[in-house]
Parts: structure tokens; C-alpha cells; sequence
């Protein structure tokens, strides 16, 4: 890696499984850093490059389709085969992202209710949105687990190759055992999963078990760690923030302690000795990214509510947003209050203002809890997704509602039943009315990323209506079932890949009687769109009317019927 540069060259030795039950002629891998939308990429211009593949030691064919290489193989191999692809490419600089921030609010809705071609926007927006998991600022350097070739995976005797051309994360992997070698200077801080050691000119990381191997690095990190219990085993869990966030690491490191703890106690032992929270640089609306043995948080969580909201207002460009700027430095705002905002503009722009504050009230309220859900739910991801693996382009339901219900067992069990239900309003219930109304109206919870029309509504559906369906799995078969069934879903699938029907069949072997009612519930919550009767039209009613005022009616398209 050349810091200054922002340059990397490497070599990457990989191990790719083979036996005479499947003989392979070929090998594909995804390099995710040329995945249309990352820093920029697309198909002609590339953030990596393939120089040279060897394959067993000898020179090999291979070809390079954007983030896609597909590496021919001289026979058929019945034994694991030794690929080594040689390449380099670059890390795209990006500046901090003001107007990002987690939750509903971020930049989807500007750029559904600010662009002109709503139709075409909204459409194009909706592929692959760069969450910035792979750029450079001039504080964290973020690789994510873009920065090494990823074997695809391998099903019924054929690679699942296709480009992610999705919205959310397009991570898909079998688990490995990762050997690297990072050059960096002693002042930098290099954060990757399992354990690092330093060498004379930088860092070896080993990491075993693993779905992908994240590395983020900076100058400016501080850290913070604490060793606590689990299952007998100690764990070590560490937080790494820039020194501008410091005042957060002990806030980190307890909310990652306490979700392992109940995760684990819930679903399983978190299997390793260590755990780390890091600050990323993320943007797009995007509050974390889960990796294996560790999780990125978006900087802009770490920033006071105030300023969240003022790069949202900021984004929104609308009419009286100077003086509510104003008005967020006063931090007594609370939820659903009126901000004694003066507006000395058209009556237009006091309307505005009046509906927008008293909509910032409660946005500021889910802001508020937004750091610690957002940790809650990526430390979920340990046992759901790269736990339990699944396809996340393919069938994102089965990972991301999984594991945005289990963020509100970690309320429940940190806090009690009363605010889990506070937090399931906000997150699951508000979101998901919010989400269905701006972004187009509810859809079933089972397709591919893809198939969703922009990130409201995929939010939505996957991340809201889904989620809630758990719930009412719960109630339905009762507690000693529904966690027996999760229980067995992590100790059968770790190590392994589901599907969206896998957790269903655990759930009905454990509660035999109930199995029609199982299947009715599946149907109508993942299956089928019933989300505006379910779950109610809530906040979107007030949001759609208020839109209306905003920009003169008919702005937004108003929910499903
Ligand atoms: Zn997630």
C-alpha cells in the first residue's frame, strides 16, 4: 500500500477447494472494489486491475468483466487448487460525507423529493449504491473486504458469479482462514479481524473462520477495549474511533459487550477472543457494515444530533433552512416539540419550517438511539450472516430482518420489554410506514435486492416489515420454540449457508401443532404485501400530508392500497 498515493499492488494466494465430486475447469472471484458504483467504478474505469493469474504454479487464462474474474483452469482439477492473481488498483479519496446519516431521513429522501425526473431518479439510484465501504479520507483509509479477490461461491456444480447489481451489501462468501501481509508505518493503526502482530514494516494479520478480512486504518485512531465473559471464554472488545470521537469509545465498547453477551445467550456462543467496533467513513444513509469479527460504524453517528439534522436540511435544500439551522443548536429540541423557529421569508417557507420542525422533533428522537441500534445490529450480524451465512443480493430478507429484530432483543434484554417497544415503534414500525409511503408502497419481503425500486422502500420491507414478522412468529409459537429454533439455526447453519425457508423448517420441527399458522404467517408477511393493513399507514399519514405542504401535493407517492 502506498498511503500517500492511495495506491496498493498485491498478490493474493488463494486455496480453492476441489474434489473429484466436482471437478473444476474454471475458478470465479469477485474483486467487489470494481462493483459498479464503488468510489466510482464502472465497466471501463476500475479501482483494481489483474496483472497476471498463475494457477499450480503455472501461467493461466483469465479474464476480467468489471468486478467479476473468471480464471480458466489448463484440466479439470479433482484436487484444491493453488490460484495466485497478481493486481493493483487504487483507493478512491472521498471528503466526509455531511449530509450522511443513518435512518429514513438521509439522502434517499432528497433525492426522491428533489430531483425532477422522479421515475428515472429513483430508478437509477436504486443499483448499488456506493456506501463508501471502499475510499479514502483523510482520516480513515476504509479497504472494507474490497481489497482482495473473494472466491465465489460454489452451488449444484456451478459458480454463483453473477455482478452484484443490487441496493444494500453484496458480500456472499464461504468462510476462510486469511494470512496477511500489510505494509504500514508505525503510526498507523491498522484495524482487521482475529490477530495482528506487528512486523518490522507493518502489520500480519491472521484471521480463521472468517467470511471476508476487513481492514480499515488511521492515523488518528484512538482505542478503548475491555475483556468480558462469554460462554467461559474471554473476549476481548475493542473500539477504534478518531480522536474528534473519542468521547464515544466507552459507549462502543459497552453497547458490543452487552450485544455479544445477549446474542450469545440467546442464539449461541460468539466463538472468538475478540471483537472490534471501528469508525468508517460511510456515506449514502448507511449507519454500519458488518464484517466478520468486527463492524464499521459510520462516522457521522458519532457526531451530535444537531449537526445530523443540519446536514439533512442542509441536503433537503428547502425553502426557511437557514433559520432552522439555527434553531439545532439549541439541544433541548425534544420529540414531537416545536422549535421556536423564526422564519422571516415567504408564507411558503414558514409552512415549510412549521412542518419540518415538528418532524425534525421526532426524527431527533430516533437519531438519538441511532448509535446504539446501529452497533446492536451489526454485532447481530456475527451470527446472522456471517454466522449463519446467506445470499445477500439474492435473498437479503434472510439476514438483514433477522438481524434488525434481534437489535430489538438486545433493548429488551439490556432494558426491558418498555423500551424495546418505544424502539420497535421507531425503528421497525415508523420506519417501515415512512419508508413504504416515499419510496412506492410495500412489496414482499423475498426478492432480490434488485428488485426493490430505491433504498426507502428495500429499507422498508426488509429492514421494518420483515423484522416485525419475527414478532409475530414469536407470539405464535412461544418463547422456548422460537429461540430453540434460532438456537438450532446457528449451531447447524455457522459454517454453513440458509435460505429463507431454513429458519421456517426449524421453527415448525419445534412446534409440530403449529405448522399451518407458520406457513399462513410466512405467507402473508414474506410473501405477500399486506404491510399497510398490518402495520398500519402510523407516521406516514402525518409524513405524506406534511409532504403534501412542503411541496404543493402530490411531491410523493403515497403508499401502497
Ligand atoms: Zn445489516
Amino acid at each position: 500500500m502506498d498511503w500517500s498515493l492511495l495506491t496498493l499492488s498485491a498478490t493474493a494466494q488463494i486455496e480453492v477447494p476441489a474434489s473429484s465430486n466436482d471437478p473444476l475447469s474454471d475458478a470465479s472471484f469477485f474483486l467487489f472494489a470494481n462493483s459498479d458504483g464503488v468510489g466510482g467504478a464502472s465497466r471501463t474505469q476500475l479501482n483494481l486491475v489483474v496483472d497476471e493469474v498463475w494457477v499450480n504454479g503455472q501461467k493461466a487464462g483469465w479474464k476480467l468483466d468489471g468486478p467479476v474474474l473468471k480464471v480458466k483452469f489448463a484440466s479439470p482439477q479433482t484436487q484444491n487448487v493453488r490460484v495466485e492473481v497478481r493486481y493493483h488498483g487504487l483507493v478512491p479519496r472521498s471528503s466526509p460525507d455531511a449530509g450522511a446519516m443513518g435512518g429514513l431521513m438521509g439522502t434517499d429522501i432528497s433525492s426522491l423529493l428533489g430531483g425532477g425526473d422522479k421515475s428515472a431518479t429513483a430508478k437509477k439510484e436504486a443499483k448499488n449504491t456506493d456506501y463508501g465501504l471502499y475510499t479514502a479520507t483523510p482520516q480513515i483509509v476504509s479497504l472494507g473486504s474490497f481489497w482482495s479477490p473473494t472466491l465465489a461461491v460454489r452451488q449444484n456444480g456451478k459458480w454463483m458469479d453473477a455482478a452484484p447489481d443490487g441496493l444494500g451489501d453484496v458480500a456472499f462468501a464461504q468462510k476462510s482462514d486469511y494470512s496477511v501481509h500489510l505494509n504500514a508505518p508505525r503510526d498507523m493503526t491498522v484495524v482487521a479481524p482475529g490477530t495482528l502482530a506487528r512486523t518490522e514494516n507493518g502489520v500480519t494479520i491472521r484471521a480463521d473462520d472468517v467470511r471476508d478480512c476487513a481492514i480499515l486504518a488511521s492515523r488518528e485512531f484512538s482505542s478503548k477495549s475491555k475483556t468480558i465473559q462469554i460462554a467461559g471464554h474471554p473476549v476481548v472488545v475493542s473500539a477504534y474511533a478518531t480522536k474528534a470521537h473519542e468521547g464515544r469509545l466507552d459507549e462502543c465498547v459497552s453497547i458490543a459487550a452487552n450485544a455479544l453477551q445477549i446474542y450469545s445467550k440467546r442464539f449461541g456462543a460468539y466463538p472468538f477472543g475478540e471483537f472490534k467496533v471501528v469508525e468508517a467513513p460511510m456515506k449514502s444513509g448507511a449507519g454500519g457494515m458488518e464484517y466478520s469479527r468486527m463492524v464499521g460504524i459510520a462516522s457521522s453517528l458519532y457526531e451530535p444530533m444537531g449537526k445530523q439534522l443540519g446536514g439533512m436540511i442542509s441536503s433537503l435544500n428547502l425553502p426557511g433552512a437557514d433559520q432552522l439551522l439555527q434553531s439545532l443548536g439549541d439541544e433541548t429540541m425534544t420529540g414531537g416539540a416545536q422549535t421556536p423557529a423564526k422564519t422571516n421569508g415567504a408564507p411558503a417557507a414558514n409552512e415549510a419550517t412549521d412542518a419540518l420542525n415538528g418532524l425534525l422533533g421526532q426524527q431527533k428522537a430516533t437519531l438519538d438511539s441511532l448509535f446504539e441500534v446501529s452497533i446492536a445490529h451489526e454485532v447481530a450480524h456475527q451470527w446472522w450472516a456471517i454466522g449463519v451465512g446467506s445470499d445477500s443480493q439474492r435473498d437479503p430478507w434472510v439476514d438483514e430482518s433477522l438481524t434488525n429484530w434481534s437489535a430489538m432483543l438486545y433493548f429488551e434484554d439490556r432494558y426491558g420489554r418498555e423500551k424495546a417497544d418505544a424502539m420497535r415503534e421507531m425503528h421497525l414500525k415508523t420506519s417501515y410506514s415512512m419508508g413504504a409511503a416515499l419510496g412506492g408502497g410495500d412489496r414482499p419481503a423475498n426478492l432480490p435486492s434488485a428488485a426493490y425500486t430505491n433504498n426507502l422502500q428495500y429499507g422498508a420491507v426488509v429492514y421494518g416489515k420483515a423484522a416485525l414478522f419475527y414478532d409475530h412468529l414469536r407470539e405464535l409459537v412461544g418463547d422456548e420454540a422460537f429461540f430453540g429454533a434460532l438456537r438450532d439455526y446457528y449451531a447447524r447453519y455457522n459454517d454453513a449457508l440458509a435460505d429463507g425457508k431454513t429458519l421456517r423448517g426449524l421453527v415448525e420441527a419445534r412446534s409440530p401443532g403449529k405448522k399451518p399458522q407458520i406457513e399462513a404467517l410466512y405467507k402473508r408477511w414474506i410473501e405477500e404485501a399486506h404491510g399497510s393493513e398490518d402495520i398500519g399507514a402510523g407516521a406516514a399519514g402525518d409524513l405524506t400530508q406534511m409532504i403534501g405542504g412542503l411541496f404543493g401535493g402530490g411531491a410523493a407517492g403515497a403508499g401502497d392500497e
